[in-house]
């Protein structure tokens, strides 16, 4: 089971890129000026969620903690536990 839950809150997202130059195994930046979670779409809320398993988790909190605005959550599963 996944050990982590990436999650963009992408309606605030303002474009700036760090995430994308930080971690661009995981995050691009798309034509609409705003980031993306690679290989995921986004949800009915405007969200992008993805599930990560632990060798994934410190490429994607450098992203998270790079984000000028915290767009970008980690959440442990088993706990519900939010990391960043
Ligand atoms: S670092 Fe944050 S604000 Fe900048 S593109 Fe990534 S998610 Fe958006």
């Amino acid at each position: 089971m996944a050990k982590y839950e990436l999650q963009h809150d992408r309606p605030n997202c303002i474009g700036c890129s760090a995430c994308a130059s930080v971690a661009p195994d995981f995050w691009k930046m798309n034509d609409d000026g705003k980031s993306d979670i690679i290989g995921t779409s986004v949800g009915l809320d405007g969200w992008e969620r993805k599930e990560l398993e632990e060798q994934d988790f410190s490429a994607n909190k450098s992203a998270a903690e790079s984000c000028p605005v915290n767009v970008i959550h980690l959440v442990k599963k088993e706990t519900g536990e939010k990391i960043i």
